[in-house]
């Protein structure tokens, strides 16, 4: 694997510290506000009783004190145009201010306010008249009561959700838009900035594209906090039509990315080919259904929905199978994601179930929940890559490693662990430079017949003797140049008197190493040294040439000695001064 980045651990721990810092600002207003969630606002109304109907005739029949009230607490069914509410009001006959609901798409309301001596003044009003109240609801300012009433009767035409009606409210003062938590929710919002950009800006380093799918989870689940908050009118003022549109959108489109993640992020062999592709189409069909939900809520409504709440349980079961296959394989990545995700499905569900439900007209344990859930999802998962990032370097250190272990081998010569030739060869200008310009050619003098009389096991151990004797420190660094023959590279003072130390050093450790052999082991040496001034560009061919021919005359001049050569000008292998001999 390419290792195509350079990894800042300070800069990784300090973005970490940011994220705990900015997750507790997150998770802290959320639990406050929690423990301090307010009572439904005392003088809220709710309506007595309900009737479904689907015609305007049929409406007109019960307002005019036609039978089919229902007053017995229950939510109106899903399939109905026309839901009817009953609202009594008070002794004093205040009319409301304000109506609150659900934030969820119908054509109009009508309101019929009954005066006490039974005079109706009504009003229509439109979805345009409507703007976002608080955590998923709307309101809309009731007209100007001239005179007091006795009851308001509201006519809901053409709900998508008609049991989300009976949440209607009354409020005989005008509650404000925005809460204190919702100041809270503007925090979230920008604390979910920081995992943002952290993420953008691990994928510079690392380019593994399911940090890109975390950007768009984080992304759709910061619209979807704004959407549902009714924050939106103070920052884009869309209407709650479009609004309860942007809902489902950006819940589509949120766990959509979130299974692309898990397609990118879930290590390659814990998922087949087949796996990855189901977990694709059920990220595009999440798209689709979103769609399907924008197109078709307001002409199929209640129908509508139902298939979009089929889809979502299909994809349940694709994301359901994918994720038990690599969880049972082991995968590490998958775990991440389940503890991440689990709280958000469990808020999903109950989220779904509410609003098939009917939903609780304050659903302030669902609100909480869902906070909770996007701050842990947010967490575990930028957790989970952090995770991942180390694992990444923990590979490409091991790998490192390797690298270097096999460049050493490469440089090593198996036998007696002596450096090559080759590890020298390329550094010999770096060395000389450095203060080695002694260099001394050792060979063994006849090892052949070694090798002859005791069998190559034995000359084998001859050459580990030698390379044991060789020295290889600051001052000395030794090679294996091939067969018997060995090089020294020295530095410092009387380095021509230390190699011969060294070369009679070889001879007494053969004797100790390998105590069968009938006769010593000499070698012969030659030295030369070549002060780098002398010859700045003197190669190591040449140099090694000229040792060589020094040693040459070692073996000639009857083997075991030394023959040693100071040079003070380099011509082509000529010596200035004639080889000095010492055996
Ligand atoms: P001289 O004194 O002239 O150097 O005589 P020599 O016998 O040492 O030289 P020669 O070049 O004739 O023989 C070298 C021998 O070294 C031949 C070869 O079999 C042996 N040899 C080379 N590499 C190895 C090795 O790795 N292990 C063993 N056991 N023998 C080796
Ligand atoms: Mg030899
Ligand atoms: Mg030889």
């Amino acid at each position: 694997m390419a290792i195509r980045f350079a990894l800042p651990l300070p800069m990784l721990r300090a973005a970490l510290r940011l994220l705990g810092a900015a997750l507790l600002a997150l998770l802290a207003p959320g639990l406050t506000s929690g423990a301090l969630a307010h009572a439904p606002a005392s003088d809220a109304i709710a309506p007595v009783c309900h009737a479904e109907v689907q015609t305007r005739s049929e409406a007109d029949a019960l307002r005019a004190g036609g039978k089919g009230w229902i007053c017995d607490g229950s939510r109106p069914g899903a399939d109905t145009r026309r839901v009817l509410l009953r609202f009594e009001l008070g002794a004093d006959g205040k009319v409301p201010a304000q109506l609150t609901s659900r934030l969820a798409r119908f054509e109009a309301m009508r309101f019929d306010i009954v005066a006490p001596d039974g005079k109706v003044r009504q009003h229509m009003m439109f979805m345009r008249d409507f703007t976002p109240h608080r955590h998923m609801g709307l309101q809309v300012a009731l007209p100007e009561a001239g005179a007091p009433a006795r009851e308001v009767q509201v006519t809901v035409i053409g709900p998508t959700l008609p049991s989300l009606a009976a949440n209607a409210r009354l409020h005989a003062e005008a509650e404000p838009a925005l809460s204190p938590r919702q100041m809270w929710i503007a925090v979230l919002c920008g604390v979910l900035l920081v995992p943002l950009f952290f993420n953008l800006a691990l994928y510079r380093a690392l380019r593994d594209r399911f940090l890109l799918w975390h950007v768009a989870v984080v992304a759709f689940m910061l619209t979807h906090s704004l959407v549902t908050s009714g924050l939106t009118p103070f920052i884009f003022p869309l209407p709650v039509g479009s609004l309860s549109l942007l809902i489902a959108l950006t819940f589509c489109g949120g766990a959509a990315s979130a299974i692309m993640m898990a397609c990118e992020f879930i290590e390659r062999p814990m998922l087949d080919d087949r796996h990855r592709s189901a977990l694709r189409w059920a990220a595009l069909a999440l798209v689709f259904n979103g769609a399907w939900f924008v197109a078709t809520v307001d002409w199929l409504q209640g129908a509508g929905t139902r298939v979009y709440f089929a889809n979502w349980l299909v994809v349940l079961g694709i994301v359901a199978w994918t994720v038990t296959v690599a969880f049972r394989r082991g995968s590490r990545a998958v775990r991440f994601l389940l503890a991440s995700w689990l709280p958000l499905i469990a808020a999903g569900i109950w989220q779904i179930g509410d609003a098939l439900l009917g939903g609780q007209h304050e659903p302030e344990a669902l609100f909480l929940a869902q906070r909770i859930a996007i701050g842990l999802e947010v967490l575990i998962g930028s957790i989970a890559i952090a995770d991942r990032f180390i694992q990444l370097r923990r590979d490409r250190d091991d790998q490192q490693q390797r690298v270097s272990e096999l460049a050493q081998l490469a440089e090593r010569d198996p036998l007696t662990g002596l450096r090559n030739r080759r590890s020298i060869e390329a550094r010999f200008m770096a060395l000389r430079s450095d203060g080695f310009t002694t260099l001394a050619l050792i060979d063994l003098d006849h090892f052949k017949s070694v090798n002859d009389r005791f069998g190559h096991t034995v000359g084998d151990h001859v050459l580990q003797a030698v390379a044991a004797a060789l020295p290889d420190d600051r001052d000395v660094m030794a090679m294996r140049m091939g067969g018997e023959e060995f090089m020294l590279l020295l530095r410092g003072k009387d380095a021509a008197q230390r190699a011969e130390r060294v070369r009679q050093a070889i001879t007494t450790r053969i004797a100790r190493d390998i105590p069968g052999l009938d006769r010593p082991v000499t070698a012969s040496m030659g030295v030369v040294e070549i002060p780098a001034a002398v010859m700045p560009d003197a190669t190591f061919a040449a140099i090694y040439a000229r040792a060589d021919g020094l040693l040459y005359q070692a073996k000639r001049a009857g083997r075991n000695r030394m023959v040693t050569e100071r040079m003070t000008v380099f011509a082509d292998h000529i010596p200035q001064r004639p080889g000095t001999e010492a055996a």
